[in-house]
This record gives C-alpha cells, sequence and structure tokens, in this order.
C-alpha cells in the first residue's frame, strides 16, 4: 500500500477544470435499425466553441471501497445533480473500471442547452472522464478514453478530441477529418426540448437500408472550401421532427434561405447555421433574439475537452 495512505485514506485536495464543448452535425444519415434497437448512423461531427465549465476536485483517494461522489450544478436545477446526471455517472464508471476510489466534487456550470442535440450531456461526461484521468495520474491514451466513454453515450468518444470527425456505426466509430477552422455557427434554439429516443422513434425507417454517402475523398475536397453553398449534407431526422414542429419548421427554412448550411443538429431542438466569416449577420441574430430564441454565434473549436489546473 502507497505510504502516504493513512488508514485507507490520503488527503489529495487537487482540483482541475475543463471546458467541455458542444457539438453539432453538419451531416446525418440513419442507415438502418440494428435488432438491438440502436440505429447505425453516418454523422460528420463538428466541435464547436460553446462550452460547459466542469470543476473537478478530488479531495481524498481511498484504498478500495466505493466512491464518494456530489454533484453541484449552476445554473440550480437545469439538470439534475444526482445520480442521473452524466457527470456522476462517468465519475463512477471511471473509478470501477480503473479500479480507483474517493471523494470527488464536481461543480458544472450549464451554458449549453439541454436537450437540445448539442451533445451537452454527453461533453460534461467526457470532461469527467479527462479530469478523472489526470488527478489519479493513470495517464490514458485517447483511445482507451474514447472506449471508456463509449457506454457513457453515443457522442461521448467524440469529444475527446473533438474537432471535425466522421462518425459511424452508433457514432462510436471515429474518424478524423480536415479541421474546420473559419465559418461563423449561428445556434438558434426555441423553448423545446426534444428527447433524443423520442426523436428516433418517431422516424418510419421500417426495413429501410439506407447506403453510406460521405466519400471520403470528396469530403475532403469540399470542407477544404467549407461553408459553401453546394454543401450535401443533411440531417435524416428532419424528417421525424419538422412536420410535428411548425416553429422549427419555419426557422430551418427562413435560415436555409440566408445560409449556405443550414439544419436541425442532431435530434434537435437546436438548428445551427454556418456563414461566411466576414458576413454582417447582426440584424438576424437580432431578430431571432426579439423572437424568444436561444441564440449564440460561435466559431468551430478544433480540438475537443480540453483540461487545466483548477
Ligand atoms: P444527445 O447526446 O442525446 O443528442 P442532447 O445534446 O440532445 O443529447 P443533453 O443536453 O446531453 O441533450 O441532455 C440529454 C438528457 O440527459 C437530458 O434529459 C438531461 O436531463 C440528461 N442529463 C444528465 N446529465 C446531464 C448533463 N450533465 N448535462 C445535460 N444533460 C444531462
Amino acid at each position: 500500500m502507497d505510504s502516504e495512505f493513512t488508514n485507507g485514506k490520503k488527503i489529495v485536495n487537487r482540483s482541475v477544470i475543463a471546458r467541455a464543448p458542444a457539438k453539432v452535425n453538419l451531416h446525418l444519415e440513419i442507415l438502418r435499425q440494428r435488432h438491438d434497437g440502436y440505429h447505425e448512423v453516418e454523422t460528420i461531427l463538428q466541435a464547436v466553441s460553446l462550452f460547459d465549465e466542469v470543476k473537478v476536485t478530488l479531495a481524498e483517494q481511498y484504498v478500495g471501497g466505493k466512491s464518494d461522489i456530489e454533484v453541484s450544478v449552476r445554473p440550480k436545477e437545469v439538470v439534475p445533480a444526482d445520480e442521473t446526471n452524466l457527470c456522476w455517472q462517468a465519475a463512477a464508471h471511471f473509478c470501477r473500471e480503473m479500479g480507483l476510489s474517493g471523494r470527488l466534487l464536481i461543480e458544472l456550470e450549464k451554458n449549453i442547452p439541454v436537450a437540445a442535440g448539442l451533445g451537452g450531456g454527453s461533453s460534461d461526461a467526457a470532461a469527467v472522464l479527462m479530469s478523472c484521468d489526470r488527478l489519479f495520474g493513470t495517464n490514458l491514451d485517447s483511445a482507451e478514453l474514447e472506449r471508456l466513454g463509449t457506454p457513457l453515450g453515443a457522442d461521448v468518444p467524440f469529444f475527446i478530441n473533438g474537432g471535425t470527425a466522421l462518425g459511424r456505426g452508433i457514432g462510436t466509430l471515429l474518424m478524423p477529418l480536415p479541421r474546420i477552422r473559419t465559418g461563423q455557427f449561428l445556434i438558434a434554439k426555441p423553448d423545446l426540448k426534444l428527447l433524443t429516443n423520442e426523436v428516433y422513434g418517431n422516424l418510419k425507417m421500417g426495413l429501410t437500408v439506407n447506403v453510406s454517402k460521405v466519400n471520403i475523398a470528396v469530403i475532403k475536397s469540399i470542407l477544404a472550401r467549407f461553408p459553401q453553398t453546394a454543401w450535401p449534407g443533411f440531417n435524416r431526422l428532419e424528417e421525424a421532427v419538422l412536420p410535428q414542429q411548425p416553429l422549427l419548421q419555419r426557422l430551418v427554412l427562413q435560415l436555409r434561405e440566408e445560409a449556405p448550411v443550414a439544419m436541425l443538429s442532431g435530434s434537435g431542438s437546436a438548428v445551427v447555421a454556418v456563414f461566411g466569416e466576414g458576413e454582417d449577420i447582426s440584424e438576424l441574430r437580432e431578430d431571432l433574439v426579439s423572437a424568444g430564441l436561444f441564440v449564440r454565434v460561435v466559431g468551430p473549436h478544433t480540438t475537443g475537452v480540453q483540461v487545466g489546473d483548477g
């Protein structure tokens, strides 16, 4: 046993702070439904500079036993601060898988809207895995962190490296793409929460099997000129969402008139529109804010979660 442990415990009191970015989907095709209920997808994921902040403190480390994990959330009640919080689950999963335990305090500041298709919960989970790796000194590499994140949610592995990536399988088989470095990403979200499971449930797939549409060589050359009008990406989930949500339908159509790329992000209810770097979109932004929408104009984020000293 480590000599610093007294009665199976040692005081650590070390904190790290992680910036957990949101993501948008610039393409999302559903290929087929598997027998286990999961959907096989082909998606282009892009991290964007809208961040949750996650502070993780390892107060004490234990020898054996279960971890004590406490979560607090700001603003209060945007998401539960109990064992259902993905931060809590990520910390418990990390400790279980690595055979480590301790007293962990997690302070989550939510800026990414919840149940919006922006991957906030998954990014928070990735942030906690990377923070625990730093605090316990386990030094896992990206592939190990991605593997660890997979059971927590299909988007969790993406946030380890972020940037621009192609996701296949249930979204967890990732291939890095040339990173998008420019463009104004306008994210607009009406006050409407859409649950991913319900959206997939509304998609009438039947026995349909869609074919993969992303040709890597072609997409690489298109990404080099992103954002451009002939962007071939689309979001298949719009078929399940927009006919039932006239407000979102109108928003997508409005943005499509103005931006070279505009679509529902993931299962919604956020919509993303990408404009060229120099374009003046201040009037549009103000109109959307006046209409009562959550609106942010952010940039592409070329990495994933970043962990720094707390
Ligand atoms: P998905 O990855 O399913 O597309 P999303 O981006 O649409 O997710 P999230 O904001 O990740 O949505 O929230 C999905 C659900 O997870 C919500 O019902 C929320 O209550 C729950 N949840 C648990 N922990 C968190 C967390 N830390 N942040 C956000 N949501 C969380």
